[in-house]
């Protein structure tokens, strides 16, 4: 099958209507509706934009999960990455969606208009090559993303290494998904039947990265059309009916059992895992990728010290429990009047991932 069959209306239609009565007979032995977890912001958007969200709302409620690199950064990384660019000598290059978080007292775009030198940059190469134009600055690019981007920066610093770029340096906040999910199955208060695991992740951990869930919780690996997000629901109800904890890869068309060794590989070369903060969640163990002693002249937080600065965040925010899944955008007292895409007071309402930004597009109406 091509990507374009995984889109098929006909074939879409007549999957739902076997999927949709099993569901229905499903809840009412269940007494409830079945909850899930999407664990990745990819999917929140593909869940709301194909109207599959809706379609199911009837018989399964889905929770939106931390797989929104933007949305979980911690405000205290986002006060760091705006006090590089208030410094004098430093150029802050990132990627444009993190211009617009609110840190504590500015965003990266106001520092800009402010006159900082802040770049938007399509890669970390980009960086790089910035800091060869500007030998006498230090060029500080932003490390924001999981496991699926976290390679990409990791060969920029090796590039820069091998080149002897020495005014190039990265602020690390990249973070590792799976500590996030085991901290939310380890929450009591937490009723989730089952995860619909993160398609792009995946391609690089592995199924054998989920193992963890493994006789503890359902846990389907899932694409991102219409059939994909349709079959991995069915499985995953199917599985909770029956009492079984597999971790299905039903995107093996890009997802392998060991994951993608070599881009591992080049991760464990260049970074050290840490614990770190994640927004909504606090301090989690062995969750963070920092950059390691072999590349330690790169890393930006031992180069360049800066004043921690103290944070905050916007008063009645509920990116954190968001996050968590623990509420949902339309909880939040601010959504849609004082924060919006336009004038966004959180990361969620920023990035075209995040839970909120995806309701207000695509959920406000209903
Ligand atoms: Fe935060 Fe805005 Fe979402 Fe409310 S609507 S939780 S203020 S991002």
């Amino acid at each position: 099958m091509n990507v374009f069959s995984y889109r098929d209306g006909k074939m879409f239609q007549q999957l739902s209507e076997k999927i949709i009565p099993f569901l229905a007979s499903s809840i009412e032995r269940l007494g409830r509706k079945f909850r899930f977890m999407e664990v990745c912001g990819t999917h929140t958007v593909s869940f709301s934009k194909t109207g599959i969200r809706e379609l199911l709302a009837p018989y399964v409620e889905l929770i939106s999960g931390p797989g929104c690199p933007v949305c979980v950064t911690d405000q205290s990384d986002m006060d760091h990455m705006i006090a590089y660019a208030r410094e004098k000598d430093v150029i802050v290059t990132t990627f444009g969606d993190m211009m617009k978080v609110p840190g504590s007292v500015s965003t990266l775009s106001r520092e800009r208009a402010d006159g900082a030198d802040v770049r938007i940059v399509y890669s970390a190469d980009d960086a790089v090559e910035t800091a060869k134009q500007n030998c006498n600055r230090q060029v500080v690019f932003l490390g924001v993303g999981f496991e699926t981007t976290a390679p990409g920066i990791a060969l920029a610093i090796q590039k820069a290494s091998r080149e002897r770029c020495r005014n190039f340096f990265v602020y690390s906040a990249h973070k590792l998904t799976p500590p996030a999910v085991q901290t939310l199955i380890q929450d009591a208060e937490h009723q989730i039947d089952g995860f619909l695991l993160p398609g792009h992740v995946s391609v690089m951990i592995g199924r054998k990265g989920w193992m963890f869930l493994a006789d503890k919780h359902p846990a389907v690996i899932g694409g991102f059309e219409p059939i994909d997000l349709l079959t991995s629901i069915y499985f995953l109800a199917r599985n909770v009916i029956s009492g079984k904890t597999d971790i299905m890869n039903l995107y093996s068309r890009f997802v392998r059992e060991e994951g993608n060794p070599k881009a591992l590989d080049i991760l464990k070369k260049t970074f050290q895992i840490i614990p770190v903060q994640w927004r909504g969640f606090g301090e989690i163990d062995n969750s963070g990728l920092a950059i390691g002693s072999s590349y330690n002249s790169y890393d930006a937080a031992r180069m360049i010290p800066i004043q921690k600065p103290k944070t905050k965040t916007a008063k009645g925010c509920r990116c954190g429990e968001i996050v968590k899944g623990k509420e949902k955008p339309f909880q939040c007292k601010l959504f849609g009047r004082a924060c919006t895409p336009e004038k966004p007071l959180g990361p969620c309402m920023v990035s075209s991932e995040g839970a909120c930004s995806t309701y207000y597009y695509f959920e406000k109406d209903k």
